[in-house]
């Protein structure tokens, strides 16, 4: 027998247990911040935000007034150590990212490396990630998939991440740029018109936009805006035929 959930009130009388508490925030809407985010960001010694601005916001929102610091790309070397010192002394601490779950390609990896080499419990709060929102409405083979991150600025390297979607056996997901959403897409169609993906756009705001079609369909809508604007992730159905996609340049 597995013990009972425990509800937001038990959880807010219990003393929070030391450690690093890795806390998935809202990627648009704010209501998607769990119950249990909103306790464990209520209690901890200190919040770790990747964007200080991002964090007023939310804390605003839920009335949060906990003691809060950066932690981003540019300090996170220098700070990690120190932080460490604090965790193994017995502190709790909770980081953030800008929105979504930290460290899926945001900071957060070294720190969470050293909590688990000082022997530092790490926890995850999990909730929302764009990764995971866009598949789960793709309505795409899910059993397995492939995260390829960001899709990279130079073109060869942008080339290779295409071909390595379209070669792929599994579903493939990766976050895009509005400024280089057309590109992608342009390389995608050339290779395979045919090939089903979805463009999931700003995910649970006000101008979300799911659209999946064949790789042509997609890009002759986008091709057509005045603008493009907003958050992207592309997510490509797998390849199931024995052809190798290449792109002779
Ligand atoms: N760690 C975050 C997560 O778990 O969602 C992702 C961080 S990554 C730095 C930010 C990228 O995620 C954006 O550039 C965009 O491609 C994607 N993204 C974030 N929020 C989004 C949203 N609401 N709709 C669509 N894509 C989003």
């Amino acid at each position: 027998m597995t013990d009972p959930a425990p509800t937001i009130e038990t959880t807010l009388r219990d003393p929070l247990p030391s450690g690093l508490y890795v806390v998935a925030t809202p990627i648009g809407n704010m209501e998607d911040l769990s119950p249990r985010a909103v306790s464990i960001l209520s209690r901890v010694n200190l919040i770790l935000c990747e964007d200080t601005r991002s964090w007023r916001k939310v804390s605003s929102r839920f009335n949060i007034t906990n003691k809060f610091q950066s932690y981003h790309n540019h300090n996170e070397i220098a700070r990690t150590e120190q932080l460490i010192e604090k965790l193994e002394e017995g502190d709790s601490m909770a980081l953030i990212s800008d929105a979504g779950t930290p460290a899926i390609s945001d900071p957060g990896y070294r720190l969470i490396k050293a909590c688990h080499e000082s022997g530092v419990k790490v926890s995850p709060i999990p909730g929302p990630s764009a990764v995971i929102a866009a598949l789960s409405a793709s309505g795409l083979e899910l059993n397995e998939f492939q995260f390829l991150g960001f899709a990279p600025v130079k073109p060869g390297k942008r080339q290779k991440l295409v071909e390595r979607t379209l070669n792929s056996e599994m579903t493939s997901v990766f976050y895009e740029s509005p400024h280089k959403l057309l590109k992608t897409l342009t390389l995608i169609k050339d290779l395979d018109s045919q090939r089903e993906i979805v463009v999931a756009r700003e995910i649970s705001k006000k101008f979300e936009e799911i659209t999946r079609g064949s790789a042509l369909e997609i890009f002759e809508d986008y091709s057509k805006r005045k603008s493009i604007k907003g958050e992207f992730v592309i997510v490509v159905s797998r390849h199931d035929k024995k052809k190798t996609y290449r792109l002779d340049l």
